[in-house]
């Protein structure tokens, strides 16, 4: 029996999930850290880390076999203390696996199994993508630049050397494991475990594609033109089927998550599908009454303020705002309106203001006659 050098990583604490987390769990909780710390969202050193940790602690635990290793104490991705895909000879990934299954079931608990198959599936990828609002309210097909891991062009996937081709493996003969008869007190027992020769793949690759060293994939930058529909929110993400990470030896592809990302809007803020922005009237345009010319995210719109229209006042234009992505129509357009008292008055416009005021009733001699306006203020600053 090999030694377990390494201190088996608590995945499930990585994850933040409980030990009996289903699958979908797993899944949601990965997906999430993984937007959180996806080096591309995420510029921070640690969280670069923490992002490693985290696809390691998925690859686990998406995995029955390797997460039967971590529920048995052991790290499938630390045979003898080393990292995931240690090279020839290292042994696979399953040799700790093999060696727990047969310390807690005996031998006969490895099992037959089969050649690993070379081709495995890839990861799912994120991109956040930057828009503007008039993108997201109306739809925009936008170039977007993706690194990921493609199928090798050389190779397309195979992992040979141009004119080679993988060989059956010679210790194990291409089943990807060996088996000992050994004696025990229990009577001959037959065990099995994964070749090391080939890594339990049954194959092994005599020379080695020059461009991806036998990976079946390369890393490589990739533009593509996403269509984002009429819309779509800040944080919402669209899927592109198999648009991202290419598997091990040319495996299918996982989906790539692009993640709208909404720029701040001079004019307007969002809420939902309406938008909403505030304009400052003059004060004798909101006594008077006016019209004015909005511009709208795509249109003009005469809106008309009522004469005696009060500072805090606001004016929905329906129709105008954001287009719901799903179903019909579109939301509104608010305008706030304030209203700005004028300042630095001339003589003759500071006369006009005050001979105004008097037919009114509103000059400050007046007021404090009447001793109304004053009182009142007194109560509000007093509190009652
Ligand atoms: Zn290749
Ligand atoms: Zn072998």
């Amino acid at each position: 029996m090999r030694n377990q050098n390494a201190v088996a990583k608590d995945y499930y604490g990585i994850l933040g999930v409980s030990r009996e987390a289903t699958d979908d769990e797993i899944k949601r909780a990965y997906r999430k850290l993984a937007r959180q710390y996806h080096p591309d969202v995420n510029p921070d050193p640690e969280a670069h880390e923490k992002f490693k940790d985290i696809n390691a602690a998925y690859e686990v635990l998406s995995d029955d076999k390797k997460r039967q290793i971590v529920d048995l104490g052991g790290d499938p991705l630390s045979p003898g203390g080393g990292g995931p895909g240690g090279g020839p000879g290292a042994g696979g990934p399953f040799v700790g696996f093999q060696d727990i299954m047969d310390a807690f079931f005996g031998q006969a608990a490895g099992g037959a199994r089969g050649p690993r198959p070379r081709t495995r599936p890839g990861a799912d990828a994120i991109l956040r993508l930057e828009l503007d609002l008039n993108e997201t309210a109306f739809g925009v097909e936008a170039p977007i630049t993706v690194d990921t891991a493609v199928v090798c062009t050389q190779c397309t996937g195979a992992g040979t050397a141009p004119g080679t081709h993988v060989a059956t493996c010679e210790t194990c003969g291409g089943r990807g494991e060996v088996q000992s008869v050994q004696r025990t007190f229990l009577g001959q027992v037959v065990s099995s475990r994964p070749c090391t020769v080939c890594q339990g793949y049954g194959t092994v690759i005599p020379t080695p594609c020059p461009t991806c060293a036998g990976d079946g994939r390369i890393r490589t930058r990739r533009s593509l033109t996403v269509k984002i529909p009429a819309g779509v929110e800040d944080g919402m993400r669209i899927r592109l089927a198999q648009q991202g990470e290419v598997g091990p030896g040319g495996g299918t592809a996982g989906d790539l998550y692009v993640e709208i990302s909404e720029r701040p809007h001079d004019v307007y803020s969002r809420k939902g599908d309406d938008l909403h922005c505030r304009v400052t009237l003059p004060m004798t345009a909101a006594a008077l009454g006016t019209r004015m010319t909005i511009k709208t995210l795509d249109s003009e719109e005469q809106i008309e303020v009522k004469q005696g229209t009060q500072p805090g006042a606001t004016l929905r234009v329906r129709g105008k705002g954001v287009p719901h992505l799903r179903g019909q129509g579109r939301g509104d357009l608010f305008v706030h309106l304030d209203v700005r008292t004028p300042t630095r008055l001339t003589a003759a416009q500071e006369q006009m203001l005050r001979d105004f005021a008097k037919t009114r009733g509103e000059d400050v001699a007046e007021l404090s006659k009447q001793g109304g306006f004053f009182s009142r203020m007194r109560d509000a600053f007093n509190g009652h």
